[in-house]
């Protein structure tokens, strides 16, 4: 199948226009029409090869919205016209112990990535800066229209990468939440753990984001520059999702938890953690990371999104402005999430 989109080369030059081949659908693929792209932060990890990880051509992009052109014949949740979702993973071995828990992400074998990857056969999979996609029904969700689109594309990453630690460590009433870094991944976390009803704190280097933190959820802000605001917090939170991009200090946040208490990293800066000890024999904590979710999961959270009327914040942005957008993102300073509209890509 023919697709069209934007692809890296190489990791520093812009995103380029690029025609590519998708595999032909076949009876339990969906194709998807994409209306919208987010951009997330692993996109311009992976552009840029932070992670060592980067095979060119790349076409990134992992929250894709649209709507079904055509359903194979065995397709059973999808017909045309239909609104669906894709994240981050398009395919996962669907044997293995975890795959059959509903924990794909974590498929033994490796799941497939929906774009910088290769598929069981090989072939290299592109992502969400393009026009259309192929994907197993079995990794497409359902969308409901009841929602923004375009705010729900961020959904199927960071909606459900801060959503799945949040119930996996039982976030609730009675219980105290730190979000770390009020991003793509920390504004979702924030408006999920205040929907769960958890007290709330924003934990963010940013002074201008302290009434934006306010609105989204947050029953306190904290600037990280701040020692004695911080120091305040000294072991008292249940719970701490760390969602920063970038290299820094994660003792500063373990010493925050009360006993037994866990810091959750979902952030995936390029540079190993160094924790102290003392910080974790403390109270007995725990440190620990997660990625995005399984299937199931997902459809969970876009459903939870669905009846609480949660979406992302949302910038909208166009193709031709890729570059402006990613140097927005590094430097913090996206409200609080890009999303490429596709109407912007150059027809044929
Ligand atoms: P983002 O929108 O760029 O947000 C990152 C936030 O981190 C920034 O808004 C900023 O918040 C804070 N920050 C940035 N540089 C910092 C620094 N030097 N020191 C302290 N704080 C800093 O990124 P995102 O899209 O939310 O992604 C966040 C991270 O999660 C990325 O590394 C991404 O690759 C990773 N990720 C992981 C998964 C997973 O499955 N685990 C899934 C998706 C993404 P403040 O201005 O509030 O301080
Ligand atoms: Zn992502
Ligand atoms: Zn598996």
């Amino acid at each position: 199948m023919k697709s069209f989109g934007y692809a890296a080369h190489d990791k520093v030059a812009p995103l380029a226009p690029f025609r590519f081949e998708r595999r032909d659908p076949g009876a339990n693929d969906v194709v998807v029409e994409i209306a919208y792209c987010g951009i997330c932060h692993s996109d311009i990890h992976q552009v840029r090869d932070e992670w060592k990880n980067a095979i060119y051509p790349m076409v990134p992009g992992h929250e894709i919205v649209g709507h079904v052109s055509k359903a194979g014949p065995a397709v059973k949740k999808f017909k045309e016209g239909d609104l669906a979702g894709v994240g981050v993973m398009v395919d996962s071995c669907r044997v293995c112990a975890n795959c059959k828990a509903d924990e794909e992400a974590y498929c033994e074998k490796g799941m497939v990535g929906t774009y910088n990857a290769r598929d069981y056969n090989g072939q290299l999979t592109f992502g969400g800066y393009s026009n259309n996609i192929v994907v197993n029904e079995r990794y497409v969700h359902s969308i409901s229209p009841k929602l923004n689109l375009a705010a729900v594309a961020p959904l199927l990453c960071a909606g459900i990468t801060t959503y799945s630690p949040l119930k996996f460590w039982k976030v609730g009433k009675g219980k105290k939440v730190g979000i770390v870094g009020l991003g793509g991944l920390g504004h979702m976390g924030l408006k999920f753990a205040h929907s769960l009803g958890a007290e709330t704190v924003l934990f963010t280097t940013s002074a201008g984001k302290v009434a934006d933190g306010q609105k989204l959820g947050a029953d306190e802000v904290v600037i990280t520059k701040d020692a004695a605001a911080v120091a305040k917090h000294k072991g008292s939170f249940d719970f701490i999702l760390d969602c920063v991009s970038a290299p820094h200090d994660v003792n500063q946040y373990l010493d925050l938890l009360r006993l037994n208490g866990t810091m959750c990293m979902v952030g995936l800066p390029d540079a190993p953690v160094t924790i102290s000890p003392f910080s974790i024999i403390t109270n007995r904590r725990s440190f620990s990371g997660s990625m995005i979710g399984g299937m199931p999961e997902t459809q969970k959270m876009l459903d939870y999104c669905a009846d609480h009327g949660i979406v992302s914040e949302i910038e909208l942005t166009s193709v031709d402005k890729l570059s402006e957008a990613y140097d927005r993102v590094v430097k913090g300073d996206v409200k609080y999430r890009f999303v490429i509209d596709m109407a912007t890509l150059p027809k044929g």
